[in-house]
């Protein structure tokens, strides 16, 4: 695997590959890699000629300083994990390549900016296109994959891709889970042994809406999995909503792609989830 730190490098290396017809993947991460990250690369692999991932912890899509801080970098095990899924090429930049000091963005997601994770995040989605952008710029790939874990974020990307009209298709892959149902996020190594059990109480009680959506309403769904998650020791609720997944809107019983999203804190780490339920 080649591994280069400069845009310039890095587009030296695949201009000629892609003036060849090599189609390219591309599968942007901040590191701390696990089995749901090299699912995308074994996806991309699958679908495109080279594949590239990228590791950079992107500063300005933090809304809290302390979670940029202790974010985990094992750059070393991030590399060898690489290796062995086959990945082609690492980009693994510094902050100082990609951001020139205090730069200014802002593009108009709409509403998304303002619906569950933007409300709790503030800033953060503008962040995430910020840098996307300058990824897709620099890479300049055919395809990239992106995890439904971050559903909304696979939302905001497309709505960028929609407005700069830019040339990548976009491809998002599934959620993959610890054998007990945690969803896999690089944050769950700051979880003690009791947060850990706790959590359990989100994909639990996603599974549990996805079972009882043909046979309950919305409303009592929606009432009995905030309680649920309320009631769990050590986890304090963000929100807990039942949307159509194409516009994130309150589902009703006519929604056709019923998706349920959950954000909580357990101990002090917050966990997103969610579960296509219809
Ligand atoms: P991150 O490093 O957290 O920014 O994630 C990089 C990419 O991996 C994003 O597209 C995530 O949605 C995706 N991802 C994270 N966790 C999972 C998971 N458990 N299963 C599948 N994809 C994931």
């Amino acid at each position: 695997m080649k591994n280069f730190t400069t845009k310039q490098q890095i587009r030296q290396h695949l201009q000629p590959l892609r003036k060849d017809g090599a189609t390219i993947g591309f599968v942007p991460t901040m590191g701390a890699l696990h089995q749901g990250h090299l699912s995308l690369i074994a996806r991309a692999k699958q679908e495109c000629d080279m594949v590239v991932c990228s590791i950079f912890v992107n500063p300005t899509q933090f809304n809290d300083p302390k979670d940029l801080e202790k974010y985990p970098r094992p750059i070393e095990a991030d590399i060898q994990k690489l290796e062995q899924a086959g990945c082609d090429v690492l980009f693994n930049p510094d902050v100082n390549e990609i951001y020139a000091g205090n730069e200014q963005w802002h593009l108009d997601i709409g509403e998304l900016e303002r619906l569950l994770e933007g409300a709790f995040r503030p800033g953060h989605y503008q962040g995430v296109t910020q840098v996307v952008f300058k990824l897709f710029d620099i890479v300049e790939p055919d395809k990239a994959f992106f995890g439904q874990k971050d559903f909304q974020q696979v939302m905001v990307i497309n709505c960028m891709i929609e407005l700069l009209k830019l040339p990548v298709t976009l491809v998002m892959c599934p959620i993959e889970r610890e054998s007990d149902g945690l969803a896999m996020s690089s944050r769950n190594v700051h979880l003690t042994v009791d947060d850990r059990r706790h959590a359990l109480i989100l994909s639990r009680t996603l599974q549990q809406v996805k079972d009882g959506i043909n046979t309950t309403d919305i409303a009592t769904l929606k009432q009995q999995a905030e309680a649920a998650i309320s009631s769990e020791p050590g986890v304090e609720l963000d929100y807990f909503e039942l949307v159509d997944g194409n516009t994130l809107h309150a589902a009703n019983q006519n929604t056709a792609y019923v998706v349920a999203l959950v954000a909580a804190k357990v101990g002090n780490t917050r966990l997103i989830d969610n579960m296509i339920v219809r």
